[in-house]
């Protein structure tokens, strides 16, 4: 009965890690996956993490089940993290939140309540986008089509070809975008774009959906990455908001994250929520509580909150100061004339090299440099020891 089954593929992205793992190479670098090392290219756990755990284990809290809805201080916080602590919509009570396992599960409940209450409505992903995100989609049974971003010829946005086809796509569709640091490509609009971007999801009735993966861990400050949710929550729009806190907490195995619906009154919030919850309960029942409690704890606690900006911008620091020293790297070393600009100009965890799958294939077999296959390269998992053995590598598998 079984026996029918056959072999599924390996993820693109955990898939690198798998194959990293096997190779005995003392030169190997990861690459692939986005998660945060420290410059010896060591698993960090944030000092305000540990922090909050300390409390929780002196408090001697316990281990009931939440509500479906997940912890009702968590949910408060991170709300008023992602909008703004005095956004009207939160006093207006027009927010439907509801804690999700990390972005990813949050991503997954949000798509179960656009296939139920919105059948046949399509999503727009962005072409490229995580490569999740696409599997999601087809998991919950909601139509997906792609919106043009990215443009390789100037490695940079196709703004022209995203507003046509955010325009042609069907009146009322939602529009998934990457409120900051877009993955993979590391290339944001700007506040103008963004500005248009609302216009015309506005003039065709589509509904925004945000992915924000990177509050805080982008450009460092939690204010500026949340602004293109911003300003599109004060143009009175209705939206959905997935918030992850793998990356800016470092809690990615916690599974901790919230799903936010952004209603027109607080009746149908209310409304929202419980069906979120009716969409939750045979999937997973309720959400793990340590991860929820560490967010309530640090975000709630005016010193600890200072402590994790502080901790954020050193992690941020440390990635923008890899991605400069690479770039000079190349710009060096590189007797091609090739511009490699576009590297300072990318934002967030990746840079997206350019190199095709050929290329990456070398990367990873002559070189030992694990990476996606689409040319993404994590620079949360380099050091500046190791930026000239990478700069080596890729002008190799660039020209030849
Ligand atoms: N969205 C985007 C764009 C991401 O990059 C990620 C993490 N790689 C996620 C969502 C979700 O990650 P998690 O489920 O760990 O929160």
């Amino acid at each position: 009965r079984f026996e029918g089954i056959t072999m599924a593929p390996p993820d693109p992205i955990l898939g690198v890690s798998e194959a990293f793992r096997k190779d005995a190479n003392e030169m190997k670098l990861n690459l692939g996956v986005g998660a945060y090392r420290t410059e010896e290219l060591q698993p960090y756990v944030l000092n305000v993490v540990k922090k909050a755990e300390n409390l929780m284990l002196e408090r001697g809290e316990n281990k009931e089940y939440l509500p479906i809805e997940g912890l009702a201080a968590f949910n408060k916080v991170t709300a008023e993290l992602l909008f703004g602590a005095d956004n009207p919509l939160i006093q207006q009570q027009r927010v439907a939140t509801v804690q999700g396992l990390s972005g990813t599960g949050s991503l997954r409940l949000a798509a179960a309540l656009i296939e139920r209450y919105f059948p046949g409505a399509k999503v727009l992903i962005s072409s490229p986008t995580w490569g999740n995100h696409k599997n999601i989609f087809n998991d919950a049974g909601v139509p997906w089509s792609e919106y043009r971003y990215y443009d390789p010829k100037t490695v940079g946005l196709d703004f022209d070809g995203m507003i046509l086809d955010i325009k042609a796509a069907p009146e009322g569709s939602f529009i998934l975008l990457h409120g900051c640091a877009h993955n993979p490509t590391g290339i944001d609009p700007t506040p103008e774009q963004w500005e248009k971007i609302a216009d015309v999801i506005q003039q065709k009735n589509h509904i925004p959906f945000f992915d924000v993966a990177y509050q805080g861990f982008a450009s460092g400050s939690l204010d500026a990455d949340a602004s293109s949710v911003r300003s599109f929550a004060a143009r009175g729009l209705e939206l959905l908001v997935a918030q992850s806190y793998s990356k800016n907490l470092g809690l990615y195995a916690e599974r901790i994250g919230a799903i936010n619906v952004v209603c027109s009154s607080s009746d149908a919030a209310t409304r929202v929520k419980s069906q979120l919850k009716r969409l939750a309960r045979p999937m997973y029942s309720n959400p793990p509580i340590h991860g929820a409690k560490i967010v309530a704890n640090v975000v709630g606690d005016p010193s600890l909150f200072n402590e994790w900006k502080e901790e954020m911008q050193l992690m941020a620091g440390r990635i923008k100061s890899v991605r400069q020293i690479l770039f000079d790297s190349l710009s060096a070393k590189d007797k091609s004339g090739k511009d490699w600009s576009f590297i300072l100009k990318q934002i967030g965890m990746f840079s997206f090299t350019g190199l095709n799958k050929a290329q990456s294939d070398n990367m990873t077999n002559k070189w030992h440099v694990y990476m996606t296959k689409d040319g993404r390269i994590s620079l949360a998992g380099l050091s500046a020891a190791k930026c000239e053995y990478l700069a080596d590598s890729i002008i190799d598998s660039y020209h030849n």
